[in-house]
């Protein structure tokens, strides 16, 4: 018997690395495709955290608001490239509408029932793959400096309980016992003990498809281009290689989604959220959760080769020339808030976030087409939805019902009433 065509997921960032073993377990041939090497994209250099808390999307009114704030302030939080404002306006425009009330209830509930499972679900790949020692289970913590800050994050706070997130609420001095060297400053925190860490982002993508391909998947290096109906069921890949016959496509291409949703007559207005971080080589840090600060728009996590300083948003041009500076104030924001901090600057990275305007993934069939699968637009959660993302997608190729509802993650929601995707078989 000839052996059946294997199922494409094309990406192998951390997304389609677990969209991969999801399926593989799942008894399917499977083939990893990518231009590059896995785990050089976004996964590569994120903060680690497994943040289960982040049950709002961005796109809110009270975002809305602080955003001409943000902005006045260069080295913010916050920054836009103004002079790739023309390309960002259609994505701002979308944002603003999505930051409406009813949408942000609506987006809110949908990320949690996402987030729900996202330990369980990271557990069991993390066993299932071997990287089980890549993983801490120790919960996170975000630092206020001003007692006002605290205050305004009461709503989020109780938001986050309705949605069956569990939240502690600590003063300054616990939280310096959790996390010593933190200054006296932080006025309070609250402790999320559910969510976890992963002490190197890029180790865990390469460790989940060197599993796959243990297991008998296929790595492959090309650049998909676009789709070709093929003979019977099948859909040929267009690559740089050559055309490439495949049972089904799973794509989970990240920022690159985008081109290729767009051949499959999909619009994806993504933006490119772009984020950095510093390597501090602070041997001397003595704590061991993820801290994030509520003011300055960052998180420090320990990591097996030193602290990692990760955050802020730019939105920019990828391909524009990254601006350091939004890197190295990290720095500066790491020893106000742990002022023993030794050690010295190191590596320093930029990536780009795959977002939506509505901060909601596409995860789910083209409609209409049997055999094609999307799995992008994860936003500031990649690391975080991988492997609920793959046991997802796993789900829907076996067309299994979806233990949650997925219409709010459908791939052609921004597409609606225009013509259907024009090349694919099935
Ligand atoms: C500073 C920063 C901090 C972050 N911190 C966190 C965090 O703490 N927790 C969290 O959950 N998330 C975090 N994120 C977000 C997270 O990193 C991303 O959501 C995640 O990496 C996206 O994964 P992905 O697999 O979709 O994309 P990527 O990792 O970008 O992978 C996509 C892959 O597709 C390949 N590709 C693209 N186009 C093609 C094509 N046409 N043909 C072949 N291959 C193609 C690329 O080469 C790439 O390898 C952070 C992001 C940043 C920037």
């Amino acid at each position: 018997m000839p052996e059946p065509r294997p199922i494409a997921v094309v990406g192998a960032g951390i997304v389609g690395a677990a969209c991969a073993r999801a399926l593989q377990r799942d008894g399917r041939r499977v083939l990893l495709i990518d231009r590059d090497p896995p785990g050089k994209g976004c996964s590569y250099g994120n903060a680690g955290h497994i943040a289960i808390d982040h049950i709002r999307p961005l796109s809110r009114p009270d975002v809305l608001l602080r955003v001409p704030r943000m902005l006045a302030d260069p080295l913010g939080p916050l920054a836009i490239r103004w002079r790739h404002l023309p390309q960002l306006w259609p994505w701002l425009a979308r944002f603003a509408l999505a930051a409406r009330p009813g949408r942000v209830k609506a987006a809110t509930s949908a990320l949690a029932s996402l987030l729900e499972s996202a330990v369980e679900d990271w557990r069991a790949e993390a066993a299932a793959s071997g990287a089980r020692d890549l993983f801490r289970w120790q919960g996170a913590l975000v630092v206020y400096e001003t007692a006002r800050a605290f205050r305004d994050a009461e709503a989020e706070r109780q938001i986050q309980c309705r949605h069956g997130v569990v939240v502690k609420t600590l003063t300054g001095e616990e939280a310096r016992d959790m996390a010593p060297g933190l200054t006296g400053a932080v006025q309070a925190a609250t402790f999320y003990p559910q969510a976890a860490h992963v002490v190197d982002p890029h180790r865990l993508v390469t460790a989940l498809v060197d599993a796959f391909a243990r297991d008998g998947g296929t790595v492959e290096r090309a650049h998909v281009r676009g789709f070709a109906a093929a003979s019977g069921d099948a859909l040929s890949l267009m690559t740089d290689h050559g055309p490439v016959e495949v049972e089904a496509a799973v794509i989970a291409a990240g920022l690159g989604s985008k081109d290729l949703v767009r051949e499959a007559g999909l619009s994806a207005p993504m933006a490119a959220e772009r984020g950095y971080h510093l390597m501090l080589d602070a041997t001397e840090a003595r704590f061991d959760v993820p801290v994030s600060s509520a003011e300055r728009g960052f998180v420090l996590t320990p990591m097996a080769t030193g602290l990692r300083l990760a955050g802020t948003v730019e939105l920019a041009d990828p391909s524009s020339p990254p601006f350091w500076a939004r890197a190295e104030l990290l720095e500066g924001h790491a020893r106000a808030l742990f002022p023993g901090l030794g050690g010295s600057a190191g590596a320093r990275w930029v990536g780009s976030r795959p977002t939506l305007p509505d901060y909601l993934p596409a995860i789910g069939r083209v409609p209409g087409r049997r055999n094609l699968f999307m799995a992008f637009g994860h936003q500031h959660l990649g690391l975080t939805l991988a492997a609920t993302t793959g046991r997802l997608v796993a789900d829907l190729v076996a067309d299994r019902p979806a233990p949650l509802d997925l219409r709010p993650f459908a791939p052609d929601r921004f597409t609606r009433g225009r013509r259907p995707a024009r090349v694919c078989a099935g």
